[in-house]
């Protein structure tokens, strides 16, 4: 086949370099056709056979769970497999096929149809919910059926095999990405997806070369293609030349020796020319990536995402990780850490991080019932979060991070649920850091130009220049349609984020940033210039970040800076970041 480049939004640096992995859409449209009579057993045994092949993928999942998986993993397992063996779904569609005479796909489909309309006819929720599940078999069924490529959830390949596989989808939900931990892939392509959408912010966390929002990649590609994947440039070129895949195999090995060198810097405290102490902080999915973070040498965490905990629990609803589950969770975190800290943000939830993906989503996701306002909405589970971060505390440094604050009575809100859960743990005598800093994260602009209400409620701020940018410039930070328009330079996010440091440093509250504009070694002077002295990132981003530290003087950037706040002209302001990196 001939060679040919697409182009889309980079979003996780490096080469990748192997065949493409083509994960189909779960969807249950299917061809319908009716069959011959002859041919009825033939088609019966293959929706049979299909069936087979389920209850020994789930065999093999079961079989394979980490010791450490929580206990409903197995159960959802289960449930699945019961669902299999009910002769609702095993024995139905075999006589539709044999009566209907229609093929496999459709009957399966028609009685999945059929149980999802009585289900939802059912009044107890819980019980309501199941049909959640009832389609889950039936996607995986019909995988099997249609052959398309194994779901993630299902995947069993081996990492020598997976290292050099570049999965190709319309979509990844970023709690499917999470799944890619476990299969060292070589490397992401999407068809959809801006740079910083949170599937982008874990294929980045995964430190593999990705590339989102290429439009028809998926269509385009096809399974076992050769494929390069520009990480740094957004660009993927499918069936390269021998000459063209021999330069690419160079520059990778240029940059794996590049990162080697890097490794050097670990222990190397983070400090500009002119002296001053800056800190890095990692941010985490998972209590587990605690590891890449010590490695990279990090102060602590400076965002763990605990959503990603609560996400991907499609298989019971919207059953929830209990206390004591996420207890452990944390406390694994702040241990790993070895008294370094760790900084909780509580369940970010909504937006492009639904609870559930079969859940209904509002129209406007964005702008709907995320974050705080969800938890404060479930105070029931709410709590029961702030007392597990509350009971981890005991065990090393904690600080509570609230999400998405924008209003005086929301902080005052989550202040005194922080003490209502306190004060159940007394009663319960459980022990916890009474003194936990709270902190807010600014990242609506009501938020940054409201700042004298947080430094007076607040220990502490952390910038999330992902979201401060998508809503000043009401850029939807997951559509790749408008991601152009996404400029972490536009003269009025520069303006909140240098007012942001400025009124934290004068009010004497530490101020960080946090989302992914302080991995970003283009604009680390930036970010020095304006005061910023903690800045928080993936641990693979954090030795580079370092690099661009020790060789910068504040003395000679800082009124640099200056002048860019002072600038409207998007060209000069571009150009001038630019000089910046060369001073
Ligand atoms: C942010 O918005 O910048 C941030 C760090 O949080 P998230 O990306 O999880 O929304
Ligand atoms: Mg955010």
């Amino acid at each position: 086949m001939a060679s040919f480049t697409l182009h889309g939004i980079p979003v996780s640096r490096g080469i990748a370099i192997g065949r493409a992995h083509l994960l189909a859409a779960a969807a249950l449209d299917v061809k319908h056709y009716l069959i011959a009579e002859e041919q009825v057993e033939a088609e019966v045994q293959r929706l049979q056979n299909a069936f087979d092949t389920v209850h020994k993928e789930l065999q093999v999942i079961w079989k394979d769970l980490p010791q450490d998986a929580p206990a409903e993993l197995g159960a959802f397992l289960d449930v699945h497999a019961l669902i299999l063996s009910d002769p609702m779904i095993s024995e139905v569609p075999l006589d539709i096929i044999r009566n209907r005479h229609y093929n496999a796909e459709w009957a399966l489909v028609t009685q999945i149809d059929e149980l999802s309309a009585q289900f939802d006819e059912i009044e107890d929720a819980y019980l309501r919910e199941r049909k959640v599940d009832i389609q889950q078999v039936g996607e995986r069924v019909l995988k099997v059926l249609t052959g398309s490529a194994t779901a993630l959830s299902g995947f069993t390949g081996s990492d020598e095999l997976t290292a050099h596989m570049i999965v190709v989808a319309h979509d990844i939900s970023p709690a499917d990405m999470l799944q890619f931990r476990d299969h060292a892939f070589g490397g992401f392509i999407t068809d959809v997806g801006g740079q910083n959408s949170h599937t982008a912010i874990v294929a980045r966390s995964l430190d593999i070369p990705a590339a989102v929002g290429m439009y028809n990649a998926s269509a385009l590609i096809a399974q076992d293609d050769w494929i390069i994947i520009d990480g740094d440039a957004g660009v993927v070129i499918v069936e390269p030349t021998p000459m063209v895949l021999e330069q690419y195999r160079e520059r990778q090995a240029r940059l794996v020796r590049e990162r080697k060198k890097l490794g050097k810097l670990k222990k190397t405290p983070a400090i500009t020319r002119d002296g001053t102490e800056i800190a890095l902080l990692a941010n985490i999915e998972l209590p587990e990536d605690c590891a890449a973070a010590m490695e990279a040498g990090a102060a602590g965490v400076g965002l763990f995402r605990s959503e990603f905990l609560f996400m991907g629990r499609t298989g019971y609803g919207k059953r929830l990780p209990s206390e004591d589950e996420q207890f452990e969770s944390y406390r694994k975190a702040v241990l790993a850490m070895k008294g370094r800290p760790v900084t909780i943000r509580t369940l970010d939830i909504g937006a492009d991080k639904p609870l559930d993906t079969a859940e209904e989503t509002a129209l406007n996701p964005a702008l709907g019932l995320r974050a705080i306002r969800y938890c404060l909405a479930e105070p029931q589970m709410f709590l029961a979060q702030l007392r597990a971060i509350l009971r981890a505390s005991a065990f090393g440094p904690i600080k509570l991070l609230i999400p998405m604050l924008a209003h005086a009575f929301e902080i005052d809100q989550t202040l005194t649920m922080i003490e209502q859960a306190k004060a159940q743990l007394r009663t319960a005598n459980k022990k916890f850091d009474p003194l936990i800093p709270v902190g807010a994260m600014i990242e609506i602009p009501a938020a940054a130009l409201t700042l004298p209400m947080f430094v007076k409620r607040m220990d502490f701020l952390s910038i999330g220049t992902n979201d401060l940018i998508q809503y000043t410039l009401a850029i939807d930070r997951v559509d790749h349609e408008v991601a152009h328009l996404y400029d972490p330079l536009h003269p009025a996010v520069l303006y909140l984020l240098s007012s942001t440091i400025s009124i934290g440093a004068k009010a004497g509250i530490p101020v960080a940033v946090c989302g992914e504009m302080a991995g970003d070694t283009k604009l680390t002077r930036l970010l020095l210039g304006m005061g910023l002295r903690e800045f928080s990132m993936h641990p693979a981003q954090l030795l580079e970040v370092k690099q661009e530290i020790l060789n910068s003087d504040l003395t000679v950037i800082a009124p640099q800076a200056k002048k860019i706040l002072r600038t409207f002209e998007p060209a000069a302001i571009n150009a001038a970041v630019e000089q910046l990196r060369l001073l």
